[in-house]
């Protein structure tokens, strides 16, 4: 807890990695995810990041308007000539071609956030990375080896850049096995300061994965 003005403000919980239909290899229906934030005992918040495409984001978002405490932060896991690139804050695709220093500068135009998404696993940037002024690094994905996230973690450290979780989920069951402790309010643009400013810690649910 914190406060924020004469306003005390609770972290919020957000799993910023999400893919739905609209991304070919998920079954997870927009109306599931936000049924299960509304579920959730505290994990309120959720980016839908699907493969090259905003469509899962958009209905998403209409979807979970009609409940005041959840919030669905639109984005999009680019497929960059480098590697995977996840934007939140976009309702919009990057114009092409998608090389990483056009991806990332769109984010910032946007006022969205760049992420580098599982940099050392398969479409990972790896250590190219360092060239581009990326706002911070995955560092916990649910699909990924504990190998391969505590080498994310080393590396967002070693930059100097705020580590992200997400869950990478495209099946139901994947929800939310990982998640950001932020502070911030609960709008999408207090999020994405939040993330930016590193205001963000990657944690794992007990029992759904080991780190
Ligand atoms: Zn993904």
């Amino acid at each position: 807890m914190r406060t924020h003005g004469d306003v005390t403000i609770e972290p919020l919980y957000a799993d910023f990695h999400i893919h739905t239909v609209y991304s070919a290899d998920s079954v997870i229906q927009p109306k599931t995810l936000v049924d299960k934030l509304v579920a959730h005992s505290f994990i309120k918040v959720a980016a839908v990041t699907d493969h090259d495409s905003v469509r899962g984001c958009k209905a998403t978002v209409e979807l979970a308007a009609a409940y005041p405490d959840i919030l669905v932060i639109p984005g999009v896991e680019v497929s960059t000539t480098e590697g995977d690139v996840v934007v939140l804050g976009t309702y919009e695709l990057p114009p092409k071609p998608w090389t990483p220093e056009a991806v990332v500068d769109f984010a910032r135009l946007i006022g969205g956030v760049s992420i580098v998404a599982h940099p050392f696993r398969t479409y990972g940037m790896g250590e190219r990375a360092r060239k581009y002024k990326v706002d911070a690094i995955e560092v916990l994905n649910g699909g990924s080896s504990q190998d391969a996230n505590d080498e994310a973690k080393d590396f967002a450290k070693n930059l100097g850049l705020p580590g992200t979780a997400g869950s990478d989920a495209h099946q139901v069951s994947e929800l939310f096995s990982v998640y950001n402790k932020v502070d911030a309010a609960m709008d999408i643009d207090s999020v994405l300061k939040a993330v930016k400013n590193g205001a963000v810690s990657a944690q794992a649910s007990r029992g759904s994965i080991h780190f």
